[in-house]
Protein backbone atom coordinates (compact mmCIF):
# COMPACT_ATOMS: atom_id res chain seq x y z
CA UNK A 1 0.00 0.00 0.00
CA UNK A 2 1.37 3.17 -0.68
CA UNK A 3 1.88 5.79 1.88
CA UNK A 4 -0.45 8.91 2.16
CA UNK A 5 1.78 11.74 0.57
CA UNK A 6 -1.21 14.18 -0.07
CA UNK A 7 -0.48 17.70 0.85
CA UNK A 8 -2.52 21.09 -0.18
CA UNK A 9 -1.33 24.59 -1.92
CA UNK A 10 -3.75 27.12 -2.49
CA UNK A 11 -5.01 27.70 -5.90
CA UNK A 12 -4.21 31.90 -6.37
CA UNK A 13 -5.72 34.26 -8.48
CA UNK A 14 -3.27 37.36 -9.75
CA UNK A 15 -5.72 40.44 -11.14
CA UNK A 16 -4.80 43.40 -12.54
CA UNK A 17 -5.89 46.61 -10.90
CA UNK A 18 -5.84 50.52 -10.96
CA UNK A 19 -3.41 51.90 -8.03
CA UNK A 20 -3.36 55.75 -7.57
CA UNK A 21 -1.31 56.87 -10.91
CA UNK A 22 -2.20 55.60 -14.98
CA UNK A 23 -0.65 52.86 -15.81
CA UNK A 24 2.54 53.17 -18.41
CA UNK A 25 2.30 48.99 -19.18
CA UNK A 26 0.56 47.26 -20.87
CA UNK A 27 -1.33 45.94 -18.28
CA UNK A 28 -5.68 46.14 -18.05
CA UNK A 29 -7.81 46.71 -15.41
CA UNK A 30 -9.35 42.85 -14.98
CA UNK A 31 -6.36 40.98 -16.51
CA UNK A 32 -5.80 37.88 -14.80
CA UNK A 33 -4.12 34.74 -14.75
CA UNK A 34 -4.29 31.66 -12.47
CA UNK A 35 -1.66 29.57 -10.15
CA UNK A 36 -2.58 26.31 -10.35
CA UNK A 37 0.31 23.89 -8.56
CA UNK A 38 3.45 24.68 -10.95
CA UNK A 39 1.72 26.29 -13.59
CA UNK A 40 0.17 29.76 -14.37
CA UNK A 41 -2.70 29.47 -16.47
CA UNK A 42 -3.96 32.15 -18.55
CA UNK A 43 -7.34 32.34 -19.53
CA UNK A 44 -8.46 33.64 -23.54
CA UNK A 45 -9.38 37.22 -22.31
CA UNK A 46 -6.10 37.30 -20.39
CA UNK A 47 -3.47 36.04 -22.93
CA UNK A 48 -0.62 38.14 -22.72
CA UNK A 49 0.91 39.49 -19.35
CA UNK A 50 3.59 42.03 -18.58
CA UNK A 51 7.05 39.99 -18.00
CA UNK A 52 8.24 42.74 -15.94
CA UNK A 53 5.15 42.85 -13.42
CA UNK A 54 5.62 38.90 -13.61
CA UNK A 55 9.59 39.25 -12.42
CA UNK A 56 8.28 40.94 -9.40
CA UNK A 57 5.22 38.27 -8.84
CA UNK A 58 7.26 35.30 -9.44
CA UNK A 59 8.72 35.29 -5.85
CA UNK A 60 6.12 35.88 -3.90
CA UNK A 61 3.63 33.43 -5.61
CA UNK A 62 5.15 29.90 -4.13
CA UNK A 63 4.60 31.29 -0.50
CA UNK A 64 0.75 32.50 -1.10
CA UNK A 65 0.20 28.76 -2.16
CA UNK A 66 0.97 27.28 1.26
CA UNK A 67 -0.37 27.70 4.47
CA UNK A 68 1.36 30.51 6.58
CA UNK A 69 1.25 31.53 10.31
CA UNK A 70 -1.55 33.94 11.18
CA UNK A 71 0.95 36.29 12.20
CA UNK A 72 2.89 36.08 8.88
CA UNK A 73 2.86 39.48 6.94
CA UNK A 74 3.22 37.37 4.20
CA UNK A 75 -0.63 36.09 4.19
CA UNK A 76 -1.97 39.93 4.57
CA UNK A 77 -0.02 41.67 2.37
CA UNK A 78 -1.79 40.76 -1.29
CA UNK A 79 -1.38 43.79 -3.10
CA UNK A 80 2.47 43.65 -5.09
CA UNK A 81 3.21 47.05 -7.24
CA UNK A 82 4.55 47.21 -11.07
CA UNK A 83 7.86 46.81 -10.70
CA UNK A 84 8.08 50.25 -12.85
CA UNK A 85 8.45 53.17 -10.52
CA UNK A 86 6.05 55.67 -13.44
CA UNK A 87 3.03 52.73 -13.51
CA UNK A 88 0.58 52.75 -10.99
CA UNK A 89 -0.95 49.34 -12.07
CA UNK A 90 -1.38 47.16 -8.77
CA UNK A 91 -1.60 42.99 -8.75
CA UNK A 92 -4.28 41.33 -6.13
CA UNK A 93 -3.22 37.78 -5.21
CA UNK A 94 -6.26 35.98 -4.15
CA UNK A 95 -6.23 32.47 -2.97
CA UNK A 96 -9.26 30.73 -4.18
CA UNK A 97 -9.61 26.95 -3.20
CA UNK A 98 -7.40 24.60 -1.67
CA UNK A 99 -6.17 21.95 -4.02
CA UNK A 100 -4.45 18.73 -3.05
CA UNK A 101 -1.25 17.23 -4.80
CA UNK A 102 0.83 13.83 -3.74
CA UNK A 103 4.53 14.12 -2.90
CA UNK A 104 5.31 11.67 -5.11
CA UNK A 105 3.76 12.89 -8.04
CA UNK A 106 5.94 16.02 -7.84
CA UNK A 107 9.39 14.85 -6.88
CA UNK A 108 11.72 11.78 -7.56
CA UNK A 109 12.92 12.70 -4.13
CA UNK A 110 11.56 11.09 -1.16
CA UNK A 111 9.50 12.72 1.64
CA UNK A 112 11.56 14.09 4.82
CA UNK A 113 10.12 11.56 6.80
CA UNK A 114 11.09 8.59 4.86
ZN1 LIG B 1 3.30 48.53 -15.07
Amino acid sequence: MQPDDRFTLYDLQVEVEAGDKPMVCSHRVGDRFYVIGENLVFPPESASFSMYALSALLPILPAKQRPLHPNDWMLSDCVIACPDPNCGARFRITRLREHSFRHSECTVEPTKGD
